[in-house]
């Protein structure tokens, strides 16, 4: 029997009680006869609960003790969890990130992992432990200091010692029952897919769908590890998360599979919208505009710029970025107003971001007509559109997100005939 890891999610492991159904769940594989290596998420909403407290401490806290702070809400998890398996009679041993071997660059609140040194994880595996690991942390290879991987980055801790252990494949258990053609949150009637590529998990997971961290599917996909998620509430399988060859494949009663052409609608309210107003028409305007972001670390997403006015040749920009950077991005061009001469800027978080995502976009016309009609019929105006191979995205008014993400869910037929999806847990934060 070989390695199996597993990942808990925070929804999972909400109280005491918790904590020991997901001991039983992995002493049961346990007595399978496989060697279990776990990462562990931050019980309940216990991370945000923990950023809460160091805001109210401090306005702007430095970014090293803001990463001390966090891995703490894992480490409590990993001995809670070593403990309940240890009083079902086997032996676990707890990790820090750091203790397992997880190297990370030297990013704080967002280290990308560059090498995993198991070697701690593979004696006490020889030893007949479970190895519990906390997730979302690491260390840095440069600065020795831990750092952490972004929020959600558990998902991303299981991949990346599914691959140092050369797992067949990664299990990630959260709240619901697998990946759904929408957030079962919003969508109640939405359907859990049995596969889905790395391609289309890739944007799912971009555009706002929290399910899979979007680095742990882009790892997955660079080592080849099929991720199954799927319900620590329920013994349903899940959905496969493959490369694309396998999603095509034949069912296992030997039918060909016609695959899919849309995945799922995704949602983000995560971002906010910038334009910049009355642009001179000049050569070199926008690269001084984004230079300015660049200089100031903001990641951008979209940018439209519209054809300037032929009577002023003005031209206005506008772009999306992450809320949290909208302060900054602000004064970073409020300083370049008197150089670059535009008239003004504006500021808006209130819209959320609607994309819908699927393979069979590429060999189908008539998909962003029929989106945005469906959008159009929901009453809900479109102020931003951008598109990918496999991805049309729009921008539209916040309060409006739920209904536009139902009314494309069903222009495209992605209901259920009956409600399937169950949420178990988790609070949605
Ligand atoms: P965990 O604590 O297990 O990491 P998360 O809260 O991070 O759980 O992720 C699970 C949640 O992701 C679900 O409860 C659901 O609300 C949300 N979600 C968003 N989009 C999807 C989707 N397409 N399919 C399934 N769940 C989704
Ligand atoms: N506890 C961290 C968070 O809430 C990491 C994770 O849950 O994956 O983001
Ligand atoms: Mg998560």
């Amino acid at each position: 029997m070989g390695i199996v890891v597993q990942k808990y999610g925070g929804s999972s492991l909400a109280d005491a009680a918790a904590v020991k159904r997901v001991a039983r769940r992995i002493v049961e594989s346990k007595r399978a006869g496989h060697d279990v290596v776990v990462a562990v998420s931050a019980m309940g909403d216990s991370t945000d609960e923990l950023l809460d407290l160091a805001n109210d401490v401090s306005p702007l806290p430095p970014a090293r003790e803001l990463d001390m702070l966090l891995t703490a809400g894992e480490r409590i998890s990993m001995a809670l969890v070593a403990m309940a398996i240890s009083d079902l009679g086997f032996t676990a041993r707890s990790f820090t990130g750091s203790q397992a071997g997880v190297i990370t660059d030297s990013v704080h609140g967002k280290a990308k992992i560059i090498d995993v040194t198991p070697g701690r994880i593979s004696s006490a595996l020889d030893d007949g432990h479970v190895v519990i690991v906390a997730g979302f942390q690491g260390v840095s290879q440069d600065t020795k200091e831990i750092t952490t991987l972004g929020r959600g980055g558990t998902d991303t801790t299981a991949v990346a010692l599914a691959a140092a252990l050369h797992a067949d494949h990664c299990e990630i258990y959260t709240d619901v029952d697998g990946v759904f053609t929408a957030d079962p949150r919003i969508v109640p009637t939405a359907h859990k897919l049995d596969r889905v590529s790395y391609e289309e998990m890739l944007e799912l997971a971009a555009c706002g769908a929290k399910i899979l961290h979007l680095r742990c599917v882009e790892y997955a996909r660079r080592y080849d590890i099929p991720i199954h998620v799927r319900s620590s509430f329920s013994q349903l399988e899940g959905t496969w998360v493959v490369p694309e060859s396998a999603v095509d494949a034949d069912s296992p009663e030997g039918e060909p599979m016609e695959q899919a052409i849309i995945a799922g609608v995704a949602h983000d309210r995560s971002e906010a919208k910038i334009t910049v107003v009355g642009v001179p028409d000049k050569v070199g305007e926008a690269a001084r505009i984004f230079e300015a972001l660049a200089d100031a670390e903001i990641n951008l997403d979209m940018i439209v710029q519209n054809v300037s006015a032929a009577a002023t040749s003005l031209t206005d920009i506008s772009f999306t970025l992450p809320r949290a950077d909208g302060q900054t991005a602000m004064k970073a061009l409020a300083a370049l107003s008197d150089e670059v001469g535009f008239a003004s800027l504006l500021y808006d978080d209130k819209i959320g971001k609607i994309s819908l995502i699927g393979a069979g976009m590429r060999s189908h016309p008539g998909v962003s007509a029929k989106f945005f009609s469906s959008i159009a019929a929901a009453g809900v105006n479109i102020q931003m559109i951008s598109t990918s191979e496999i991805r049309i995205s729009v921008i539209v008014d916040e309060g409006l997100v739920d209904d536009a993400v139902a009314a494309a869910h069903s222009a495209f037929d992605l209901d259920a005939d009956e409600v399937e999806a169950v949420v178990y847990g988790g609070t949605g934060r």
